[in-house]
């Protein structure tokens, strides 16, 4: 192709050139999906520049209406996709047709199964949609004007989808984009108007602005339907949540979900409300069934639409729901807001907090629900996002009561692993001695089960929650206590083992023997720039030791995951309890001096390391266990 100075020959992105291999050989049975993402691309466009255009109605052409319109030729073999919204400038056609922007590609490249039907659902949910046409068309051309600049600023794009595309001058005069696709031989079915309508109402119904075809009609000498050029609306832009609920079925909303949300599973559960009275609005809000990739990334999710009046005017999370409820997707439609509503706008609306705040609570109502009459089903969304929801323990406390009964662990009741134990459920079985709830935090679920901690509550029968994940922590020091009952740490200094203890005899630290006593002194002396003081155990039972630090100071364990979050926590007062009855005690006073001193460290250690903590100074542990080794 010639190359005038207007037009350049460019590179795809190593990226891209790997999507495009992929869409080309291992998405074909997927044809259909090229004109979902064509007609959202024009659908999104539109939408910008009608948001655009509020601040700046020049940018509008006269007639503008927003429309799309899509059309075949059958001896060219080509299907265009036109749009009247806000087009691209030269930087941005090669920018957003040339590259992959998305932090999530590399994320994408990871998550393909080489299940082909969900690696396409994936192509969507990355945002990828454009390169789809490359899966039905051996050549693309988009011709597009940005709103705002003269004709002589149109440009095209062409590219083979191989691995290079060229961009030139073009003489589009009105804003918008037109992608033309050239079909491969092994798509000319899709060069059928009967076809193209099929896919349409199947993908795009939803779209609110009206989809247009040209009117087909039989033409008896050529035997065949031919295209008149009349336009005729497509889509139904039936905005299923703006329905009465009494109308529509349960497959219905399954298939809404997964085509406005990109999601090829059925979501979990669902809530269809309309509000009415004061503020007037639409909720529906859906449970997937499987995180996205990015809802790690607090920053980064999109869920929920806001409409006004059914027209779209922007995704936006945050305003709308806070972030612990992130993995929430779903329509709000609100008839109390203007159109030209702006972020800055929202963020000031009364209006929109009292949305927020109802639709916290509606969610929330929503999860009760599942958890109460779904079992099955809350357990795969607790899994899924119990992580994410145990924030909300922290950050919104005038719901933290109903977030807390939503909230499940795994406890020393049930041995299974997978058997979930509520705080309600909890507090039903507490024993009448038990002060509070009990609970160990450590760094897997192992390390909580094995804890010395532990001993003296199992002897006993006494239920105990274990808390293995990294924000357990930190959300259980937001929940002070449910249903009155305190939570309480068992690795923490502060509550009275005996009131626990019916069966088993306790020490009494005050019954122990003199020489008993003089040993401890003696570890105490020895290690007092290391622990704050050194205890009889009443606790122990299998164990020669344990830590504990005092009530309001930070757990090794914490202490470790703030260092490890880059934070520089002060260390915590160590208090070290050890058990006269273990046989490692008792050797301690055959030792001779040097001996001692070793032995004493080792016992520190190790249970610091029992009380998920690290070690400051391991080497000097290792060297310490391996002459004591030696000796034996
Ligand atoms: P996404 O839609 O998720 O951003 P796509 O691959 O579908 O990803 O599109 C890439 C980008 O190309 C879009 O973000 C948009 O900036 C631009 N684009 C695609 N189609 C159009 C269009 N019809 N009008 C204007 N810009 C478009
Ligand atoms: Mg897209």
């Amino acid at each position: 192709m010639s190359q005038n100075s207007q037009s350049e020959k460019m590179s795809f992105q190593a990226e891209v050139k790997q999507l495009l291999h992929l869409m080309i050989h291992s998405l074909y049975s997927n044809k259909e999906i090229f004109l979902r993402e064509l007609v959202s691309n024009a659908s999104d466009a539109c939408d910008k520049l009608r948001f655009e255009s509020l601040d700046n109605p020049d940018l509008l052409s006269k007639d503008s209406k927003f429309s799309i319109i899509v059309s075949y030729d059958k001896d060219k073999h080509t299907i265009t996709i036109s749009d009247n919204g806000i087009g691209m400038s030269r930087e941005e056609v090669i920018n957003n047709l040339g590259t992959i922007a998305k932090s999530g590609t590399k994320d994408f490249f990871k998550s393909l199964s080489g299940d082909k039907q969900k690696d396409a659902q994936l192509i969507g949910q990355f945002g990828v949609g454009f390169y789809s046409s490359f899966i039905i068309a051996d050549k693309v051309k988009v011709t597009t004007l940005k709103a705002g600049l003269s004709k002589e600023f149109s440009v095209s794009w062409e590219s083979d989808g191989l691995g290079e595309f060229i961009v030139s001058e073009s003489n589009r005069e009105t804003h918008g984009t037109d992608i033309e696709l050239h079909i491969k031989e092994d798509s000319f079915d899709l060069l059928n108007g009967w076809r193209l309508r099929e896919i349409l109402h199947k993908y795009s119904d939803h779209i609110s602005l009206p989809i247009y075809m040209f009117k087909e009609e039989w033409d008896d000498e050529k035997k065949t339907q031919i295209q008149t050029n009349d336009l005729e609306i497509v889509n139904k832009s039936n905005a299923l949540w703006a329905r009465p609920k009494s109308d529509i079925i349960e497959s219905e909303y399954k298939e809404f979900y997964k085509v406005l949300f990109h999601d090829f599973e059925d979501p979990l559960f669902w809530t269809h409300n309309k509000i009415e009275g004061r503020s007037e609005y639409t909720q529906l809000f859906f449970i997937p069934k499987h995180a996205p990739l990015d809802i790690w990334d607090r920053d980064s999710s999109h869920g929920i639409k806001l409409y006004i009046k059914r027209v779209f005017i922007m995704d936006d999370s945050e305003q709308l729901l806070p972030r612990y409820l992130r993995f929430v997707r779903g329509i709000i439609d609100t008839s109390d807001l203007e159109l030209n509503v702006s972020r800055e706008i929202l963020q000031e609306s009364k209006d929109i907090f009292s949305i927020k705040e109802a639709s916290i609570k509606r969610i929330l109502g929503l999860l009760d629900d599942a958890a109460k009459n779904k079992a099955e089903d809350y357990n795969i969304f607790w899994n899924e996002f119990g992580q994410i929801l145990k924030e909300g323990i922290g950050e919104d406390f005038a719901n933290q009561e109903k977030i807390a009964k939503l909230l499940r662990f795994v406890s020393t009741y049930g041995e299974d692993d997978s058997q979930y134990t509520s705080l309600s459920e909890y507090v039903s079985r507490m024993d009448s001695k038990q002060e509070g709830i009990y609970y160990i935090t450590a760094d897997s679920l192992m390390a909580a089960k094995n804890s010395p901690h532990l001993e003296i509550f199992r002897k006993n029968n006494i239920e105990v929650l274990l808390l293995p994940d990294r924000i357990d922590e930190w959300m259980i020091s937001h929940l002070r206590d449910f249903n009155g009952k305190p939570l309480i740490s068992i690795a923490k200094e502060g509550f009275d083992v005996s009131k626990i203890s019916g069966e088993v005899d306790i020490k009494n630290p005050a019954e122990i023997s003199e020489s008993s006593k003089s040993i401890i002194t003696k570890i105490e002396n020895l290690l007092k720039d290391r622990v704050k003081s050194v205890k009889v155990s009443s606790r122990l039972i299998d164990s020669p030791a344990c830590i504990l630090v005092e009530k309001n100071e930070l757990s090794p364990h914490m202490v470790r995951i703030l260092k490890a979050a880059g934070q520089n926590p002060p260390d915590s007062k160590l208090i070290l309890e050890v058990n006269p009855d273990h046989d490692f005690f008792k050797k301690l006073s055959d030792l001779d001096d040097a001996d001692f001193e070793q032995w004493s460290n080792l016992l520190l250690d190790q249970a610091i390391l029992t009380s998920g903590g690290n070690l400051n100074d391991p080497v000097a542990f290792v060297r310490c266990l391996n002459s004591i080794l030696l000796k034996t």
